[in-house]
């Protein structure tokens, strides 16, 4: 799978950062940043679960 998020749209607010740590985190300037731009499987329903809960629809999850 591969993740990415629009840094046009995203407004660090850090949902996806509480949903899914292993794959974002956010700076201490408050700037989003992909830790994992290829996650394993293990992690899909959890990115999958922060690409829902992103108020901003800024993450978009692809397959490889
Ligand atoms: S949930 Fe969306 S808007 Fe919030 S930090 Fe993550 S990508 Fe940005």
């Amino acid at each position: 799978m591969k993740v990415s998020v629009d840094m046009e749209l995203c407004e660090a607010n850090a949902l996806c950062v509480m949903e899914c740590p292993e794959v974002f985190q956010l700076t201490d300037d408050d700037k989003l940043i992909l830790l994992k731009e290829h996650p394993g499987e293990e992690l899909r329903a959890k990115v999958e679960a922060a690409a829902q809960l992103c108020p901003r629809l800024a993450i978009t999850v692809t397959d490889d």
